[in-house]
């Protein structure tokens, strides 16, 4: 479970909230997205599915994972802040101008995949 907690550790309370709120089925790729979702909780799955909000919870931050792994941010990802290791990059909301001794894009950085950084100059 610790893994199924770290996944989900990005996601602001609200989006929790809207992911609570939203039908499992409420998109064409539900199976599919299930299929994943039972392949990456293995054993966990079946405890997990029993309850439906944790499980939509789980679903939206694996979303996140795959587009982050796309080099796109996530639609709640509004804040600037640096980490450590990739500098100046696109954070979760709630994260403005925090310094990070780690970050979402750190998985990025190791696979060599790309990292869209936030806007330059004056804003
Ligand atoms: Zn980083």
């Amino acid at each position: 479970m610790s893994h199924y907690l770290e996944m989900l550790a990005d996601i602001p309370a609200k989006e929790a909230k809207e992911a609570k709120e939203a039908p499992l089925n409420s998109h064409n790729s539900q199976s599919d997205t299930q299929e994943e979702l039972r392949g990456i909780l293995g054993d966990d799955y079946a405890e997990i599915a029993k309850h439906p909000e944790q499980l939509a919870a789980f679903a939206h931050a694996h979303a996140c994972r795959k587009m982050r792994l796309q080099g796109v941010p996530p639609e709640h990802y509004t804040s600037t802040a640096t980490c450590h290791f990739c500098g100046p990059i696109i954070a979760p909301r709630g994260f403005e101008s925090c310094m990070l001794g780690s970050c979402w894009w750190c998985a990025n950085r190791r696979l060599g995949l790309h990292i869209p950084r936030p806007p330059t100059g004056d804003a």
